[in-house]
């Protein structure tokens, strides 16, 4: 209501959900691509990803070089922003050896891009889920070298993330205190989410849901009770259908056998981001989850703040202004133990 532009400036947003890919890794996957079914392709002037042969994603300055986000960044009033690896650098399908070296060799890129302005980006590990104890070991080194958080796929081949062979990686983010992004993608959608861009419009927002509804009724937050989760685009579906969870978590047996308690009464273990695109669905989202479960998200630079709008709209729908600085700084500083910047 009262905080303007001046004052979201002068509050300084904190952005959880922003995206790298660290120069060394550009020039490492022109030279190794193959193995990870990357290549390096030029079309028109542009340089792109191209993943599986056939999906393209653009390797546009902002992404590798830190000094080229920062006026995006001030000119909208974020003053700090957490970093992960564009996505599909998760390399799920990959052989856990080979996905573990790699993990490894993206947190130390990003390392250097949190370094070389430490006041303004914080970096947020990747690791190889595809082994629970390789990625625990991941998560230990990356705490040691600064990360605050680490971020996973919402799916992996032949595994759900309820499964037991997972619980070393929940158990050592637990106890490192590292908050757990859980962020969906998937580069090559088949149908019908192959069309009309369904795989991620839409996809994304159902993957984040099943994953986040896999971590109540698996069992995974009733045996890891001090691990907290940040949801990427809003929570996607799962804010909207958690009435319909708990109806079936009293409603089928099933959904019952490894934890006693509903979806809903696990909220206080979730964070969700304001990727919404829409203001009352971002008003929504706060009152149906509560404002101190809701923090600044973007996906930038894959998105520039001016089409998100995800610092503006925090101001824009009647909240006060204790509940506008919490979304945009506090409740982040809180989940990432940050005291000041
Ligand atoms: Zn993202």
């Amino acid at each position: 209501m009262g905080v303007g532009n001046a004052e979201r400036a002068a509050i300084g947003a904190i952005d959880l959900h922003a995206h790298v890919v660290p120069s060394e890794i550009v020039e490492f996957l022109a030279r190794e691509g193959a193995r990870f079914d990357t290549q390096i392709v030029e079309s028109e002037g542009r340089r792109f990803f191209e993943i599986a042969g056939r999906a393209r994603r653009p390797i546009v300055a902002p992404i590798h070089d830190p000094e080229a986000r920062l006026p995006d960044m001030d000119a909208h009033g974020v003053s700090l922003q957490a970093v992960s690896a564009v996505p599909f650098l998760m390399y799920p399908e990959l052989e856990p050896t080979t996905a573990a070296e790699f993990a490894a060799r993206v947190n130390d890129g990003i390392r250097g891009i949190a370094a070389h302005a430490s006041h303004r980006f914080l970096g947020v590990a990747t690791v190889a889920l595809q082994d629970g104890r390789l990625a625990a070991g991941e998560l230990d080194r990356a705490r040691g070298l600064g990360f605050v958080a680490v971020e996973i796929p919402a799916r992996l081949p032949g595994r759900e993330l309820d499964d037991r062979a997972l619980d070393p990686f929940w158990e050592a983010a637990a106890a490192l205190g590292m908050p757990v992004c859980i962020h969906p993608f998937d580069a090559c959608p088949a149908e019908p989410f192959s069309r009309f861009a369904l795989g991620n419009v839409l996809g994304n927002g159902f993957d984040t849901a099943i994953a986040a509804s896999l971590l109540a009724f698996g069992g995974v937050l009733e045996r890891h009770p001090r691990l907290r989760v940040v949801l990427r685009h809003g929570g996607g579906a799962f804010p909207a259908l958690l009435g319909r969870l708990d109806w079936g978590h009293g409603t089928f047996a099933e959904c019952r056998t490894a934890s006693a308690r509903k979806p809903s009464d696990f909220l206080d273990h979730f964070w969700f981001d304001d990727v919404t695109f829409d203001a009352s669905t971002f008003r929504a989202l706060v009152d149906r989850v509560g404002a101190a479960r809701v923090v600044v998200g973007s996906d930038h630079p894959l998105i520039p703040y001016q089409r998100s709008r995800v610092v503006e709209q925090v101001s824009e729908v009647g909240l006060d202004d204790a509940t506008v600085r919490a979304i945009l700084r506090d409740n982040a500083a809180a989940l990432l133990g940050i005291t000041s910047t």
